[in-house]
């Protein structure tokens, strides 16, 4: 270990920076952020670092008297011999010093830091590679959600009363760790303190200090692992159970933890599938067993995705539960497509609709899809092709309006099939694209041509499950 990592309670205290440039500033807006009283001293000093409540101008060379009253010591000039003679001064008076990106003259190195407060962490490389700790820091950035710090003031809210009521040191640890990684956590994240002191008080009095089970219905998004939310790859890697359908790329579900257990509901219906109130039972029993659930769902829950359904029988039991929205279909395919969804000369606003065949027939409102200026995208659509494109030029959509089938959008296999409202059944009964296939009709389409964008490479990668065309995603 060549440096001590340390936290500094500054709070009130007078710290000394030279230097009034913007490295200055930024540095000095880190010291008082942490509370300290500043005394800059400067031959110039910025306005936005001068003006700061808080802060003593000196505008003045560097003098060591200038160190009186001070604790900490930052020098940020641009001009070595300064830096060098604030070191020197600094260290012969014992005052713990830094100088900006030159670790020799440091007794200190200030870390790159990821602010949770209360809650922190520090990254340093020992001045070796700022860099580096810079990119380390965005990597937990990213897993250490921004208001983790929430969690940590609301723990410390409790700390006596939990103490109080759990004396057995073992036992309240073991309180902590369920209430700091459940539910209880959940919905202080989500905002909800109010929700959260309710069920870390009812933990308190339940004689085992059991944690209810809870479920998140998480939209995994189209396809794309990278697409996901990070929300939903902390839930994933937190649930003991994921209950997920065919729409879920396998290489989104591989993104679970490891020793979760995997529940397969979405087989095609010919194969059996679970039926919708099956899986709400199953969600809420699971919950029950104390478990930690994640429902994934392809795209949005709440978009074609009977989400609804299956959080309302989970209210019904009074099962915690949380939704994380995901990106629909639409949005993802449409983006992987090259076909902007709205565009100022082509349409002023899109409609998403359902495809799916009910009694072999499609009972949509054909006058208002088939208005000009609008995008429409069609879930779930492909076998009622011919009907979708017959009705709209029935309804007054020229038959000259483009139209596209994409299939399995995001992935791999991605391949659009464009045409005319005319043209694309043909198209498509030559092709016979994969499922799942979404159709985007409207003059957006035309884009396609000069703004694709992404060129899948198919051979190798992991092919979405197929699913049966026209059943919805359950
Ligand atoms: N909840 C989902 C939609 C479920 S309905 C969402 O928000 O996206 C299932 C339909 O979604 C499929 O029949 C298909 O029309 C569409 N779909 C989902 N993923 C797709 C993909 N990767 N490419 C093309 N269409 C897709």
């Amino acid at each position: 270990m060549d440096y001590l990592p340390a936290f500094h309670d500054i709070k009130g205290r007078l710290c000394l920076l030279v230097g009034g440039g913007e490295v200055a500033a930024r540095k000095g807006g880190v010291l008082l952020a942490a509370g300290a009283r500043l005394r800059v001293v400067a031959p110039e000093i910025a306005p936005e670092l001068a003006g700061q409540p808080g802060v003593e101008a000196i505008v003045a060379r560097f003098a060591p008297e200038h160190l009186d009253g001070a604790m900490l010591v930052v020098a940020a000039t641009n001009d070595r011999a300064v830096n060098r003679q604030v070191s020197e001064s600094a260290r012969a008076r014992n005052l713990p010093v830094n100088v900006v990106d030159d670790p020799e003259l440091c007794s200190f190195i200030m870390p790159s830091i990821l602010d949770r407060s209360p809650l922190m962490v520090a990254f340093s490389s020992g001045g070796g590679s700022p860099v580096l700790t810079r990119l380390l820091r965005g990597r937990l950035e990213t897993v250490i959600p921004q208001n983790y710090g929430r969690l940590a003031a609301f723990a410390v809210r409790f700390r006596e009363l939990v103490k109080e009521r759990v004396t057995n040191p073992p036992k309240r640890r073991i309180f902590w760790e369920n209430a700091l990684d459940g539910a209880v956590a959940e919905k202080v994240l989500a905002g909800d303190d109010g929700g959260a002191e309710a069920m870390l008080r009812q933990m308190l009095t339940a004689e085992d200090n059991a944690l209810a089970g809870e479920v998140y219905l998480v939209g995994a998004g189209p396809g794309d692992p990278d697409l996901l939310t990070f929300r939903a790859l902390r839930l994933m890697q937190k649930a003991d159970v994921v209950v997920y359908d065919n729409l879920v790329a396998k290489a989104i579900v591989d993104l679970t933890r490891r020793d979760a257990q995997r529940i397969f509901v979405g087989k095609q219906r010919a194969n059996h599938s679970m039926r919708q109130e099956e899986i709400n039972e199953l969600l809420v029993s699971l919950a029950r067993e104390g478990r930690r659930v994640v429902r994934l769902k392809g795209g949005d829950p709440f978009i074609f995705g009977r989400g609804g359904e299956e959080i309302e029988t989970l209210a019904a039991h009074g099962i915690p539960f949380q939704v994380v929205p995901g990106i629909t279909a639409a949005a993802g395919v449409a983006s992987y497509a090259g076909i902007p969804l709205t565009h100022r000369d082509h349409a002023q606003a899109c409609l998403f609709v359902t495809g799916h065949l009910k009694d072999g027939t499609l009972n949509l409102d054909w006058n208002a899809l088939a208005r000009p200026n609008q995008t429409v995208v069609v879930y779930m659509g492909l076998h009622g092709l011919d009907t979708l494109c017959g009705e709209l030029v029935r309804h007054g959509m020229p038959d000259g309006t483009a139209i596209a089938i994409v299939q399995q959008g995001t992935t791999q296999n991605q391949r659009v099939f464009t045409g005319t409202l005319a043209t694309l059944p043909g198209i498509a009964e030559r092709e016979k694209p994969q499922a799942p296939t979404l159709i985007i009709v409207g003059g957006v389409v035309t884009l396609h041509d000069k703004l694709a964008w992404f060129h899948p490479q198919p051979a190798g990668e992991e092919p979405l499950r197929r699913q049966a065309e026209g059943s919805p995603d359950r």
